[in-house]
């Protein structure tokens, strides 16, 4: 088949193919961008493979970055961009369940293509439009269907991470995973465990930031898969309940990880250790600890306005789209008022700070500055005083004498 007209975002890599085609080579789109234009979905990134073996490459072009040459891939910078162009190669060796012991390279196409997870990222695609469809992905891309390229155990038993790509594609797709590629995850699952913590995360996060979290969800609670997740293992329960929603997609890192705890009904002070598991940033850590308080303070439909203060207008924002998948969102105008009503929306906005209470001599330095400029704040949150320097260190100055 040939798609007549490509996306605009091919315009500026057509040439590259062109220039490795007019060289002799043979040079294809491939894996997620061939895949997201069938779907008439946003594309992401391009990859290009060739026959071109890397040194030849890089005969072709000006300007060349070696960014990976070791596996193939070298970038080539052309019209202000860089384009990563991988040589064909088959991959051997697999004894520690994630990675090859070797790639080589070779001429054929189809050897490249067969390395490849699922027969829907498996397709190629000419510089013109043509697409090569060596696994049948174009029937499973019509049918929604995920399915690994060759035997799922084998594919399963060199690279284990595959089994967490396939969830998270049923996910971010929207598709069914085939029988026997779930089968295949079901037998291996426990190979999860091989995986370095950092490139499941990706790819739970991936899924939890899909249009259908809870098809995603499913396999891993009907696999077992989510017992070698970290962290997951006495949730089947919660997790099956959250899988009941219908109200998916997500659309930030901090409500995908905030929702999964919300699920979990994990305690406020397991949040962090929670999420170290999972090795993600202190600033995610950060936001979270922030929205899922402020989750259940919209379920309970109870905010104080310290908490209002503190969670901020984007946690707020967070948390109340965390709470539609569980169905205790509040109108999301109410919170936005309800935020608009505070005095400040912003600690350095207080008229007054630490190195004015210091300076009047009115504390000594130590706890007692943040202390009393919370207590101030407070009261400048419930209108009790006005956010005026000379009212705020009077108060102050009293304070200080009882
Ligand atoms: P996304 O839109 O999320 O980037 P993608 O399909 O492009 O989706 P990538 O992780 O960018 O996914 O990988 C690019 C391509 O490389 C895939 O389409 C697939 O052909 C191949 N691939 C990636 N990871 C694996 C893997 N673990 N095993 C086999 N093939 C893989
Ligand atoms: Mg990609």
């Amino acid at each position: 088949m040939k798609i007549e007209k490509l996306p605009k975002i091919f315009d500026s890599a057509r040439p590259i193919l062109q220039q490795l085609e007019k060289a002799g080579y043979e040079a294809y789109f491939v894996g997620g961008c061939v895949r997201d234009t069938l779907l008439g979905d946003k594309i992401h990134d391009i990859d290009i493979a060739t026959s071109a073996y890397p040194e030849e490459v890089k005969s072709i072009f000006k300007r060349t970055v070696d960014t990976g040459i070791e596996h193939g891939t070298v970038m080539v910078l052309a019209n202000n961009q860089g384009y990563e162009i991988t040589t064909f190669r088959t991959e051997s060796g697999y004894q520690d369940y994630r990675r090859p012991d070797k790639v080589t390279f070779v001429r054929s196409l189809k050897e490249d293509l067969k390395r490849r997870d699922f027969t829907i990222n498996a397709l190629a695609m000419k510089e013109n439009g043509e697409v090569i469809d060596e696994f049948d992905g174009l029937s499973d891309l019509k049918n929604h269907l995920i399915r690994a390229v060759g035997y799922p155990d084998t594919r399963f038993h060199e690279d284990a991470l595959r089994m967490m790509r396939a969830v998270r594609f049923a996910s971010r797709l929207d598709f069914k995973i085939d029988a026997q590629t779930v089968q295949g995850i079901a037998d291996n699952a426990a190979l999860l465990s091989k995986i370095a913590v950092e490139r499941t995360q990706v790819e739970m996060q991936k899924l939890l930031l899909g249009q259908n979290v809870s098809a995603g969800l499913a396999v891993m609670l009907k696999t077992g898969l989510y017992q070698y997740c970290p962290a997951l293992k006495d949730y089947k329960n919660e997790l099956s309940q959250l899988a009941l929603s219908n109200h998916w997609p997500l659309d930030n890192a901090t409500q995908a990880w905030s929702c999964l705890i919300v699920a979990m009904y994990l305690p406020e002070k397991e949040i962090t250790s929670f999420l170290r598991r999972w090795k993600l940033s202190n600033k995610l850590i950060a936001d979270v600890k922030k929205v899922v308080p402020a989750v259940n303070s919209i379920k309970r439909r109870s905010f104080t306005r310290e908490q209002m203060f503190a969670t901020g207008q984007q946690g707020l924002y967070d948390a109340n789209r965390v709470a539609t998948i569980f169905n205790w969102n509040m109108l999301q105008s109410e919170l936005d008022s309800a935020y608009q009503y505070l005095p400040i929306k912003d600690s350095k906005q207080l008229a007054i700070n630490g190195a004015d209470l210091l300076k009047a001599q009115i504390v000594k330095p130590g706890p007692a500055v943040g202390k009393l400029l919370q207590e101030l704040l407070t009261n400048v949150l419930y209108g009790k005083l006005p956010n005026n320097h000379e009212k705020l260190m009077e108060y102050a100055q009293e304070r200080s004498h009882e």
